[in-house]
């Protein structure tokens, strides 16, 4: 099998998608580039926590199957347009995972009630609407993502992405932490939000302290930091095997 080291990876990112509570059945979906022009993608209409490593296809940026026995995710558009954007992603991330979901429903951003937004960045937008697996919802993606790191899809979900799929599954996971303790302030109340220059200081942190992340809970008190920087154009991209504990959202 070609590419197995990046097509397990993608796997077991998959089953922590699950694991971690960002998907239920067959929701969202994961890619990884390897190299350049090639990718490794979950297959639609399969269950994330079971996958195969031979169920992930390998596609060319024009979406071509390169090698897989299944069909790629209907959302290859937007992953492709994504990598084709951003010489720096090197893994996707896409969940449709609750309460930052809710978010996309009302078509607000995610603001920075807590620290760990920092793994995103200042704040999260929302991508304008557009139907699921077309061009112009990748399109928007793009455009509401443009340097940070994760983007509301409206009515639709999260788009988090990273150097490498530990990255990306870190951004999804904080992402929805957030958007969970903001949700509960909102309803106690009005949350403080913590200002752009703070978020900044925070993302140097993540930048420069500590080892590099093994997911939301690494960057208490040590901090973490960006990972393998640079790390996405190869199958670099390692994910803590399993279950690593994560805060209850
Ligand atoms: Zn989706």
């Amino acid at each position: 099998m070609i590419h197995e080291q990046v097509r397990r990876e993608v796997a077991e990112a998959a089953r922590q998608m699950v694991l971690r509570g960002l998907a239920h059945g067959t929701s969202g979906n994961v890619s990884a580039r390897i190299g350049r022009d090639f990718f490794a993608v979950t297959p639609t209409g399969t269950d994330h926590a079971s996958l195969a490593v031979a169920d992930i296809v390998v596609l060319d940026a024009a979406g071509r199957i390169v090698d897989g026995r299944l069909a790629p995710t209907s959302e290859v558009p937007m992953h492709l347009g994504v990598y084709a954007a951003r010489p720096d992603v090197g893994a996707i991330v896409h969940t449709h995972s609750d309460y930052a979901t809710t978010f996309s429903i009302l078509r607000e951003p995610i603001r920075a009630a807590h620290y760990l937004l920092a793994f995103a960045g200042p704040s999260v937008p929302c991508a304008e609407y557009a139907t699921y697996g077309t061009p112009r919802l990748a399109a928007n993606a793009v455009a509401a993502l443009a340097g940070s790191r994760a983007t509301l899809l409206a009515n639709h979900g999260v788009l988090a992405v990273g150097p490498d799929l530990r990255m990306a599954l870190t951004v999804a996971e904080s992402v929805e932490v957030v958007a969970g303790l903001y949700y509960r302030a909102r309803l106690l109340g009005v949350p403080h939000i913590l200002d752009d220059a703070e978020m900044a200081r925070v993302a140097e942190l993540f930048r420069t302290y500590g080892q590099p992340a093994e997911g939301v809970e690494a960057a208490e008190g040590a901090g973490a930091s960006e990972g393998a920087e640079g790390a996405g154009a190869s199958g670099d991209g390692r994910v803590p095997e399993s279950g690593a504990p994560v805060p209850d959202p």
